[in-house]
């Protein structure tokens, strides 16, 4: 018996530059698991950065490559998912037009994101009709894959329902006799622990508390040497609770059952100080993090290997893009050719000029 297909999936990051372990925990280790499962399309959303950051482009380069190269170092493998860049599968861009004419404004009004983002992004002029659109263009980087599962954070799944809502309109326009022309992707949400940075906020660059999957081990041990505790062990004498202590999160993610039951233990008992506390998990991270760094130096040393893996993955893109476009641009009557126009209507080619009338001859 045939084995059935494996479910597509279609996620994306935005490329921020360098990933941090809240990254690695929220998305990064979920994909390294779920291409040995499904068949992965991962993007790096340039065109999306552009919604935001449109006014200063001149990191984008560098920070693109930084991301594909944690990806890598990751364990994502070109040999079992696909990983390639927006901007060069250029139908991204046509879906997006295409699906505009077909969501109305109110649906992008009320994205929660929508109006988070434009109150808490300060210093950036927001009214801008990239950014009211930029579900859309999600919408568009979904369908076009035709993705059954996306895996998402919390605050994505309104952004994948909305994309179920406007895969639906279309289907109802366009699908004809058919059932449908875009399945209506599920979204997967992805069980991500609350990373804590070293201030004890939750762990993003913006805020500087950030450990990054590149800090190599001294720096991994010094970040950690000044992140908050529990505030009660302000003594080596006082008792803590790692329950309420922002390394204790960390040691809960990233630490043995063995070492957990002596971090309880110990703080509890103040038999532990919090210096040695922090260095059995920086233990922890750096063991999860020398082999990523490993991996991500092969590449940096030869970037043309990481540009080749985008360059492959961004044509296996186009081309499976390129068959949904196929079909979308027939459903909503874009594909008119010369060789099946009406025959009782002139031959228009692209000139606009009637292939029914003389040519003109241009040099008289
Ligand atoms: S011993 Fe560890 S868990 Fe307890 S307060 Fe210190 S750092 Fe936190």
């Amino acid at each position: 018996m045939a084995t059935p297909p494996k479910k597509r999936v279609l996620s994306g990051m935005r490329p921020t530059g360098k990933l941090h372990l809240g990254n690695y925990v929220g998305a990064l280790e979920n994909w390294v698991r779920m291409q040995e499962q499904y068949d992965c399309f991962f993007v790096i959303v340039d065109w999306h950065a552009l919604t935001t950051d449109y006014a200063d482009p001149s990191r984008l380069k560098e920070n693109l490559v930084d991301v594909l190269l944690d990806w890598l170092a990751a364990g994502l493998d070109p040999a079992k998912c696909v990983m390639f860049i927006q901007s060069h599968v250029p139908t991204h861009a046509e879906l997006h037009l295409l699906l505009s004419m077909i969501t109305p404004v109110g649906w992008l009004e009320r994205v929660p994101t929508y109006k988070e983002q434009r109150e808490n992004i300060k210093g950036k002029d927001l009214d801008t009709y990239g950014f009211l659109g930029y579900p859309v263009l999600q919408a568009a980087d979904i369908l076009i894959y035709k993705a059954d599962v996306v895996p998402v954070g919390e605050d994505q799944v309104a952004h994948v329902e909305l994309t179920r809502e406007i895969a639906r309109r279309f289907n109802g326009f366009y699908a004809g006799k058919r059932e449908y022309i875009f399945p209506e992707p599920a979204a997967l949400l992805t069980p991500a622990p609350r990373l804590p940075g070293t201030d004890g906020r939750k762990m993003s660059k913006s805020y500087g508390n950030a450990l990054l999957l590149t800090d190599a081990e001294p720096v991994v041990r010094q970040k950690l040497k000044t992140m908050v505790t529990d505030p009660r062990r302000i003594k080596r004498t006082d008792r803590g609770d790692p329950d309420v202590c922002p390394v204790g999160d960390l040691h809960k993610i990233f630490s043995s059952k063995e070492t957990m039951a002596k971090v309880y233990e110990g703080c509890r008992s103040a038999g532990i100080g919090c210096i040695e506390c922090k260095s059995w998990v920086a233990d922890a991270l750096v063991k999860i993090l020398n082999p990523m760094q490993e991996r991500r130096k092969k590449y940096e040393d030869n970037p043309r290997l990481a540009w080749d893996i985008l360059e492959a993955g961004s044509a296996r893109a186009r081309e499976v893009a390129g068959a949904t476009m196929d079909e979308v641009r027939k459903a909503m009557g874009l594909d008119y050719s010369r060789n099946d126009s009406p025959s009782d209507s002139p031959n228009v080619i692209p000139n606009g000029r009637s292939t029914s009338e003389p040519a003109k001859d241009s040099t008289k």
